[in-house]
C-alpha cells in the first residue's frame, strides 16, 4: 500500500525503511525492500510489521545504492513473506500498488513462454511481463513502455534491474506517484514515493506523475512519458516544510 524507490549514492536499505515507515499509516500486513547489491538484485522481506523486516535485515543486511520498497495490503494471496513485494525475475524487482485485473490471463500467458511464478500475487505478473520483453531485445525502459498498455487496473509500481546501477523506473495509472529530485548534497539523487510524506527526509522539490506516465529515473535526468508514450514534462512543487 506504500511505495518508495531510491537512486542514492550510498547504501540505500535504511532510507527505504525509514521511507515505508511515513507510509505506515495507510496500513498493511507485510513489507520489504529490494537493492542491487553489486550489481545484483537482492530482496529481504517480513509479513507483519517493519519491525519484522528491520530485525530481517540486522541478521542479513542488505548493500546496494539503488533499491526500491512497499508495504502491502494485500489483495491477492495470502499476508505470507512469499507474497510480500518486491516480485522479482531473475532480471527485475517489481514493488506494485493496486490490484492488475488481467493478472491470471498474463500470467497463462507468460507461463506457456515458460515464466516460473514464485507467489500468488496479481503483482508478479508485472516483472515477468517486463522480463519478457527483455528476453525479446527490448531495452529495459522499452520493455516497460511495451508492458503497460497490456496491464488493465489501477496501480502504481517501481522496478529495477539486474545490471543497472543507473535506472529507477515508475509508473502510475490510477494510484499516486512522485519523483523526488535530489538537491544540494543529495544533488543527482532521484526518488520515486506513493506521497510526498515519504520523501520528505530526502527532498521538498517533487513533481507527481499524471495518469497514465511512467517515469525512466537516472542520475541525470528524469525522463516522463505520457499514457500515449510521448515525453513531457512534468512540473516540479515544493512541498510544505512541515510534510
Ligand atoms: N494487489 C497487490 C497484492 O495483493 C498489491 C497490494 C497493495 O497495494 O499493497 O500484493
Amino acid at each position: 500500500c506504500g511505495i518508495v524507490g531510491i537512486l542514492g549514492r550510498g547504501a540505500v536499505a535504511g532510507s527505504l525503511v525509514d521511507a515505508l515507515r511515513r507510509l505506515e499509516y495507510r496500513g498493511y500486513d507485510s513489507a520489504g525492500i529490494a537493492t542491487l547489491e553489486a550489481g545484483h538484485l537482492t530482496r529481504r522481506r517480513a509479513s507483519g510489521k517493519l519491525r519484522n523486516l528491520e530485525l530481517r535485515l540486522a541478521q542479513e543486511p542488505l548493500g546496494g545504492a539503488v533499491g526500491i520498497g512497499h508495504t502491502r495490503w494485500a489483495t491477492h494471496g495470502k499476508a505470507t513473506e512469499n507474497n510480500a513485494h518486491p516480485h522479482a525475475s531473475a532480471k527485475v524487482a517489481v514493488v506494485h500498488n493496486g490490484i492488475i485485473e488481467n493478472f491470471r490471463q498474463l500470467r497463462d500467458e507468460l507461463r506457456a513462454k515458460g515464466h516460473i511464478f514464485s507467489s500468488d500475487t496479481d503483482s508478479e505478473v508485472i516483472a515477468h511481463l517486463v522480463t519478457q520483453g527483455l528476453n525479446e531485445g527490448f531495452a529495459p525502459v522499452d520493455a516497460v513502455a511495451a508492458s503497460l498498455p497490456r496491464l488493465k487496473g489501477a496501480f502504481a509500481f517501481a522496478m529495477i534491474f539486474e545490471g543497472e546501477e543507473n535506472l529507477l523506473v515508475g509508473a502510475s495509472k490510477g494510484a499516486p506517484l512522485a519523483v523526488g529530485f535530489g538537491e544540494g548534497e543529495r544533488s543527482g539523487e532521484m526518488f520515486l514515493g506513493s506521497d510526498a510524506l515519504a520523501l520528505a527526509p530526502f527532498t521538498d522539490t517533487i513533481a507527481y506523475l499524471e495518469d497514465g506516465d511512467f517515469v525512466a529515473l537516472t542520475h541525470e535526468a528524469a525522463s516522463f512519458k505520457d499514457a500515449a508514450g510521448l515525453p513531457v514534462e512534468r512540473r516540479r512543487i515544493k512541498t510544505p516544510a512541515s510534510a
